[in-house]
């Protein structure tokens, strides 16, 4: 009996020896596991062994090594060649197993109400908000997350996370125009390619979702979400999981960070829809969005469209329909903006929701024939990170041949970020992007920016963009010169005369400041003041041949007064122009007179370094002396 009791104590403890080593060996595993996740999540740029891949294949996504030469595509390229399975760094096909049950792990539903849980996704779409903020009663502690979202992506996610990934958009679009319209049978397929870096969850769902609930399914031939070398764990393992639950959507991971356009590039070279939709990464499609594009371009595959974009608040998730008509604009600096202008609207009504053709689009979301993207050149591929690079492809497709438009049917809300939440390794990466432009496309009128732009100019006087394949690729398409862009795309545009000694910084001798006009009074217009020269072609002005002071990148604001005070205020679109916007400024003396009242230009102070610019008697006060500083030199660049 005491043998075969000791025996039982012996395999007993046997037992729990082995129970302890099992029980070892499994912790070990669990804690490896988790120190790769994390090393993969603290060095995402560092390579990683293919094998640690292997062990855990995600569903339906592709590994494409972005520094494959085939990416950067050129016009010898033939229009429709996509990459090749074998130029993959990894294809793991899924397609058609089943996740094993134990790995599937659980992520974060986002249900509309504002009731968060864990689950696994399934069901079919729930409508949440209908556009609206949530409203919020915070604790403090609350509110201090809600402050480090907004520090880390630019805009609220603390507010984004508890709104529905389903909530649908108040009806925008013109009630009779709009949404009776019939649209052809056969309309081509889509291929909508949402770019991403470090975005977040609850934004990138939403876009997807958006658009899965919104794009019928007979033209939506896949949703290609690209992964520009992300950082934040949401979008490792977790994403591609949530993705391979989701029909008809596609995860790539670029193993460089390529930014907006060649990540974009990237993406058109693995869809396979005849249309591509590029999307960026935090957007809400209004029903009925697609087909309006589709038929456009479907109409004239050179014709390049977007939707109206509506805003979405950065603090509030509030949706806001932008007024129609609008269409894209740039500066002479080069910068992008929409601009809503009621004199584009067409009295008829027959004719108010026609598609309103633009000068650019902005890069939010862009609908493109597949072939005439590739034919065209892509996107330039010597564009760094971010930053103008719709603005080139506006200007490439315009003078190659294309079209661009909004289709006001089409409406599609974009996130306004309150800032960049990007890092950049290069300050001037915005400069060099625009140097690239300037150089390759605006001919001499790239004087015109580079005295808008010191800082570009410096940069362009020490180095050289690499341009000569954008440029041979310019000469065999046959593109037309940037005179003919102005005048025939954009004749809106102030063409400035910026000669010698009659522009740049209006200085003041008695003050040693520079005129100026404070940020943030709008395009309407507002009191002019001086404050210390920029250096940085900010304060450039233009004093032209029919006695206008021009300011501004568009040179769209005219120097007026108000009573004794000096403003700006919008400039007539016909010549010749009016009496009272008439300045001459006399050389000898440093006066600007204003030829209606006769009275001279001075500036004032009020306190503060700050000084106003007011009319009075002409005296030789230092007050009223000015002269024009050119920042460039009269040869531009
Ligand atoms: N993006 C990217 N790589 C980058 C920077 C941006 O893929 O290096 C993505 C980004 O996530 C977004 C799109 O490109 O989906 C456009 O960028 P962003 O929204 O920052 O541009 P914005 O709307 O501010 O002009
Ligand atoms: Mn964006």
């Amino acid at each position: 009996m005491r043998l075969w009791g000791r025996a039982t104590a012996v395999r007993r403890k046997m037992l729990c020896l082995w129970l302890l080593l099992l029980g070892f060996a499994l912790v070990t595993l669990a804690l490896s596991d988790l120190f790769n996740r994390d090393q993969s999540l603290q060095k995402p740029g560092s390579p990683r062994h293919p094998l640690q891949r292997m062990l855990s294949p995600p569903d339906l996504e592709v590994i494409v090594d972005s520094r494959d030469p085939a990416l950067e595509l050129g016009v010898d390229l033939a229009p429709l060649e996509s990459l090749q399975e074998d130029q993959l760094l990894y294809v793991p096909s899924m397609q058609g197993t089943k996740i094993p049950q134990q790995k599937k792990r659980s992520y974060k539903v986002l249900l509309p109400g504002g009731a968060n849980r864990d689950a696994t996704v399934t069901g079919p779409p729930t409508h949440g908000q209908m556009g609206k903020a949530v409203p919020l009663h915070l604790t403090s502690l609350e509110r201090d997350m809600e402050l480090a979202s907004v520090e880390k992506y630019g805009f609220n996610e603390v507010v984004s996370e508890k709104m529905s990934m389903h909530r649908r958009l108040p009806e925008a679009r013109h009630p009779d125009r709009c949404l009776g319209e019939q649209y052809s049978e056969s309309l081509p397929s889509a291929s909508v390619v949402i770019c991403f870096h470090d975005e977040a969850w609850s934004t990138l769902l939403r876009t997807v979702h958006s658009v899965l609930d919104t794009a019928p399914k007979e033209y939506l031939q896949e949703v290609l979400l690209v992964d520009d070398l992300s950082q934040h764990g949401h979008l490792k393992t977790v994403l591609s999981e949530y993705v391979s639950h989701l029909d008809g959507v596609r995860l790539i991971r670029s193993t460089g960070r390529l930014g907006v356009g060649g990540c974009r590039t990237l993406g058109a070279a693995r869809a396979v829809g005849e249309v591509l939709v590029f999307m960026d990464s935090h957007c809400e499609c209004q029903m009925g969005w697609l087909e309006p594009l589709l038929e456009r371009v479907a109409q004239d595959r050179t014709r390049v469209v977007s939707p109206i974009m509506d805003v979405i608040d950065w603090q509030s998730f509030q949706y806001n329909a932008t007024q129609w008509p609008v269409r894209g604009v740039f500066d002479w600096r080069l910068d992008f903006f929409w601009e809503s202008n009621p004199q584009l609207q067409d009295p008829d009504p027959e004719m108010s929701v026609q598609p309103v053709q633009s000068p650019a689009l902005g890069g939010g979301v862009v609908a493109i024939d597949r072939h005439f993207f590739q034919s065209v050149g892509a996107y330039d591929p010597g564009m760094l990170l971010w930053g103008s690079e719709q603005i080139e492809l506006s200007i490439r497709v315009w003078s190659c041949g294309g079209s661009m438009e909004v289709v006001p049917c089409s409406r599609v809300a974009h996130l306004n970020r309150h800032h960049l939440p990007y890092r950049f390794p290069d300050q001037d990466l915005l400069q060099r992007n625009k140097i690239r432009i300037a150089d390759t496309w605006m001919d001499a009128y790239r004087k015109i920016f580079y005295r808008r732009d010191t800082l570009a100019h410096f940069i362009r006087q020490s180095e050289s963009p690499n341009i000569t394949e954008r440029l041979q690729l310019k000469r065999s398409l046959g593109c037309r010169n940037f005179h003919w862009f102005l005048t025939t795309v954009f004749p809106q545009l102030y063409i400035p005369q910026d000669r010698p000694a009659l522009s740049g910084e209006l200085y003041s001798v008695g003050t040693g400041s520079c005129a100026d006009y404070p940020r943030g009074q709008g395009l309407q217009g507002g009191a002019m003041r001086t404050a210390p020269c920029s250096g940085t072609g900010s304060q450039h002005c233009d004093l032209n041949s029919e006695g206008e002071i021009r300011w501004g990148p568009m040179g769209a604001l005219c120097l007026d007064t108000r009573g004794e005070r000096v403003v700006l205020s919008p400039c007539p679109a016909h010549r010749p122009t009016i009496s009272t916007l008439q300045w001459k400024f006399i050389k000898l003396s440093g006066q600007l007179v204003h030829q209606h009242s006769q009275l001279c230009l001075e500036a004032v102070k009020e306190g503060g370094p700050l000084q106003s610019l007011i009319l009075r008697q002409c005296t030789h006060h230092s007050r009223q002396q000015w002269h024009f500083e050119q920042l460039v030199a009269p040869k531009g660049a």
